[in-house]
């Protein structure tokens, strides 16, 4: 059994982990790729934006373009920037917790149209694939803690929706990871045999070694392995619908299309903080950042630590040899030897269309072309980025059943693709408390491409946290918490972090 290196290690922008003596590496992030400039930030694009195909099917939704009041209020007990399933799911617990004081939402755009609204639409918590990473970086207590947290939080998810009946497209069944590569499979066997002897758990997880059976089982040709664990897909702008429409009904205040411009002292000793925006100013004691990718822009004190990054995803309608009774019925991590991975949400009971997400080999050249661009960090206006289009086509066409020789009629195969805003975070953990020397200054951000795994537990410990509650109370890996020297640490460290763990022999 071969050890992992030594503890405390910095290595937020690692998108995989290795063998000395392996050339191939095991992705362990859903989303997100290493960066050169860490420092490049901007505030939500105006105008132009792709339409997700979650934003399609809601143009006529009131809630887009919603103004609870036709002016800003003068003042507020808490303003919460952003309208995502973090601002949004902030905004309900901060009702169950104090049902009487005022909340403004402020939201740069249309409701919910940043990250959330765009994203691939899975939930799906990693449960051993981060492990040979955290272990590196944070020791083995914490890679365990994160695992367990990730399975709370898409429990918590599950339960939520399902005792709401809320109507989001959930799916919940069984996610693939599907190595496509033996050296691949190797490495992710380490990682899984070692997280088990540490104590991890694995009882409900899948094994296939054989790669014939993993082929059989997973239905992709050249799978070497197969790990199978209960996962979920969902329509993320409905769901997040749905909790503000009932934050609205307790209370809240939404503004949509009104950026906060910035946060100031007032100097007053009525309220503490003055939340600017292009539509006036709001004065309060409160504020929560829930500004995920942008979270820079508005708090400099997060540049270089909290950093934007665009990521494409695919709506492709799959050939009739994959329709029907033959449909696709799980959904996919699919590991490349490169540290790349094809996430894949198929709508299983739903419509059956194919969003294809996740760091494919073609997000190299457009992280390369933005790295020369820097303004384009923050556009969500992308569509025909080829290079991420072909490799899903070449995917498709080598390892899916039916797809090399189908012919395509109008409506069928790819249909467009839209880009939306990662908030990479500078050692791959989110950023959950109060902001160091801003008392009243709250944030919950940084979600590293993988936020639908980590908000549901993470927005309600921040209430916990803003309630004066310790952090013990949250359940969350301390590894999460922002505090002085987590910041100092990160901004002082190396310009370059390694982009690939080696986990020592
Ligand atoms: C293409 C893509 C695919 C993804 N796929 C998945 C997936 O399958 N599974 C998964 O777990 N995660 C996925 N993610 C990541 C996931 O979507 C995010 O981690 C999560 O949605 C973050 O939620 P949030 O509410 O914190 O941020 P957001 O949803 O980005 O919300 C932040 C909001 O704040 C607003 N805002 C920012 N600054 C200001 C300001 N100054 N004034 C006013 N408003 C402001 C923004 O407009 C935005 O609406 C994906 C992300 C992308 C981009």
């Amino acid at each position: 059994m071969k050890e992992p290196g030594s503890v405390g290690t910095i290595i937020g922008s690692v998108t995989g982990v290795t063998f000395p003596d392996s050339s191939a590496v095991l992705n362990v992030e859903e989303h997100a790729s290493s960066l050169s400039n860490w420092e490049r930030t901007g505030f939500p694009k105006q105008g132009g934006q792709s339409l997700s195909y979650w934003l399609q099917q809601v143009r006529c939704d009131p809630l887009l373009d919603h103004r609870t009041t036709q002016n800003l209020p003068a003042q507020a007990d808490t303003v919460i920037i952003g309208s995502g399933i973090t601002g949004t799911l902030v905004a309900k617990h901060h009702l169950q917790t104090w049902p009487d004081k005022s909340i403004v939402v402020l939201e740069a755009r249309e409701f919910c149209s940043g990250a959330t609204g765009r994203n691939a639409g899975h939930c799906k918590p990693d449960q051993w694939r981060h492990f040979g990473k955290f272990e590196k970086a944070y020791g083995q207590e914490q890679a365990i803690k994160i695992m367990k947290n990730e399975a709370s939080t898409w429990r918590a998810l599950v339960a939520y929706i399902k005792g709401n009946n809320v109507d989001c497209d959930l799916w919940v069944g069984e996610t693939l990871d599907v190595p496509l590569d033996d050296e691949v499979a190797k490495i992710a066997k380490e990682v899984f045999e070692r997280y088990e002897n540490l104590g991890g758990k694995v009882d409900h997880i899948k094994v296939i070694h054989d790669p014939a059976e993993a082929a059989k089982v997973s239905r992709i040709k050249n799978a070497k392995a197969c790990y199978a664990w209960q996962a979920s897909t969902l329509q993320p702008w409905k769901l997040t619908a749905h909790i503000m429409r009932d934050d609205i009904e307790k209370g809240v205040n939404l503004q949509t299309y009104t950026i906060a411009q910035a946060v100031n002292e007032t100097g007053s000793s009525t309220r503490k903080w003055v939340v600017q925006t292009d539509r006036g100013a709001i004065a309060c004691d409160t504020v929560v950042h829930a500004t995920n990718a942008y979270s820079a822009a508005l708090e400099p004190s997060l540049k270089g630590v909290i950093t934007p990054k665009p990521h494409m995803c695919n709506k492709v309608l799959p050939p009739r040899a994959l329709c029907g009774s033959k449909a696709i019925q799980n959904s996919y991590g699919v590991l490349l030897p490169d540290g790349a991975l094809f996430s894949i949400n198929p709508r299983c009971t739903t419509d059956g269309i194919m969003m294809f997400g996740g760091s494919n080999p073609g997000q190299k050249q457009l992280d390369a072309w933005v790295e020369r661009h820097p303004e384009h960090c923050i556009d969500d206006g992308l569509s025909r980025v080829e290079n991420v289009t072909e490799c899903v086509r070449e995917f498709v066409s080598d390892n899916l059943e039916g797809w090399k020789d189908a012919e395509f009629g109008p409506g069928e195969g790819f249909d467009y693709s839209w880009s939306g805003i990662i908030g990479l975070s500078a050692d791959g953990v989110p950023f959950v408390g109060e902001l160091p020397g801003k008392p009243g200054q709250w944030i919950c951000a940084g979600h590293h491409g993988h936020g639908m795994a980590r908000i549901f537990t993470a927005a309600p410990g921040l209430v916990k946290l803003m309630n004066g509650e310790s952090w013990g109370s949250t359940g969350l890996p301390e590894v999460y918490q922002i505090n002085s020297e987590r910041l100092r640490r990160l901004r002082t460290a190396s310009e370059q972090p390694p982009k690939v763990a080696t986990l020592n022999p």
